[in-house]
């Protein structure tokens, strides 16, 4: 990457899987890296200090609601996203593009740009791929993202051919958008990602990828996936599309974070990764453990004294047991949700510190076979 302050050196590889410092003008990050998300700039019920304490590095925020509220001028006039939130580390916002599409009928696309009705208010409004770009340079993040057109993989009564014909509208639409996104992109201190779609197709997002890369951005994101397709299937679309980007840039999947996922996407060459699921499983006490899932509502912890999982170092797990957790979240106690979210943000964060190491030490494919043994065998 040319731009001020930003840098990434791979530093360890095996196979497709690497580790590498991906710098920026808040600080370096380790990749491969889980960006917890902090919609609103706060990722619900936990403070900056908590996710730094958890091992986070880097937060990803959402374009959309902090231009809806308080509004990116409000953000900028308190020293964006860094000064406003009071997490100085690295920021990612995403386009917003992918919230907006999912607001179904209160959406209309052309080739200018995204317009719909705000659910908080029914006006009109509209985001062009430029405006994506100002908004993003006023919250001030380290890393932008250009603008897509992102729909569901297959539409409901939709046959292959029809599915083919508008991933591959959607696709030649980003592409025009992303070089719209480029040409708008101003700030030298902030990197620009650009954004790959195609459907569940092969060689859509192999297309894709080659003219997203040819028109020459910082770092690149699979977008339309994680929307309920099968594992398998997105793995090929993101290999596909991995053998297209340059080795010397950033990739970064959007939206996965179950533990295989995110190993299958690491031994494919994928360094980033934002998921909701650690923080919204956890409010549901669906909590991760490298033994598959524990649902710490169930009425067999209800005297249980052990902690969510043996060797966990989450504040979680160093002080309470499931049954004061599973307690906490019968009564609708917000210390349950906030202990289990912070629970779940470490698992997955301590994931990905292995992980790394594990390449590090090339031995991350049979680190990959005992993670997944053990996620089979269910929580003790
Ligand atoms: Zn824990």
């Amino acid at each position: 990457m040319k731009r001020t302050g930003f840098g990434f050196e791979i530093v360890a590889q095996e196979g497709g899987a690497r580790v590498a410092r991906l710098s920026t003008p808040h600080g370096v990050v380790e990749t491969p890296a889980f960006m917890p998300v902090a919609t609103f700039g706060a990722v619900r019920g936990v403070s900056p200090d908590e996710l730094a304490g958890l091992g986070a590095q880097i937060l990803l925020a959402n374009t959309y609601h902090l231009h809806e509220r308080p509004g990116e001028e409000v953000v900028a006039g308190l020293g964006g996203l860094h000064g406003f939130t009071g997490w100085r580390g690295p920021w990612l916002t995403d386009s917003g593009g992918f919230q907006i599409t999912s607001l179904g009928d209160r959406v209309t696309v052309s080739e200018q740009g995204v317009s719909f009705s705000s659910p908080l208010d029914g006006k009109r409004r509209d985001l062009s791929p430029e405006k994506a770009i100002a908004v993003q340079e006023a919250l001030g993040p380290d890393f932008a993202v250009a603008l897509d057109e992102c729909g569901p993989a297959r539409l409901v009564g939709e046959d292959e051919d029809g599915a083919r014909r508008r991933a591959s509208a959607a696709l030649e639409r980003t592409l025009r958008w992303a070089e719209r996104c480029r040409r708008a992109h101003r700030r030298g201190d902030q990197a620009l990602f650009g954004i790959l779609q195609g459907g569940i197709d092969e060689s859509l997002r192999r297309r894709s990828a080659r003219e997203t890369a040819a028109l020459g951005f910082d770092a690149y994101a699979h977008g339309g996936l994680g929307l309920g397709e099968e594992s398998a299937l997105r793995e090929a679309m993101v290999a596909a599309a991995t053998r297209e980007l340059p080795a010397s840039a950033p990739r970064y999947l959007m939206g996965i974070g179950r533990p295989e996922d995110l190993l299958a996407a690491i031994a494919i060459g994928t360094d980033l990764f934002d998921c909701v699921l650690p923080t919204r499983n956890g409010r549901h006490g669906n909590l991760f453990t490298r033994r598959g899932v524990l649902h710490v509502r169930n009425a067999r912890y209800r005297s249980d004294p052990r902690p969510i999982e043996e060797g966990c170092d989450c504040p979680a797990c160093i002080r309470h047991s499931r049954a004061y957790i599973r307690h906490l979240l019968h009564g609708g106690e917000s210390l349950g949700a906030r202990l289990a979210s912070l629970h779940n943000l470490r698992f997955t964060l301590r994931l990905l510190e292995d992980a790394r190491r594990a390449i590090a030490e090339r031995r991350f494919a049979s680190f990959c076979s005992e993670v997944r043994a053990g996620l089979d065998e269910g929580p003790r």
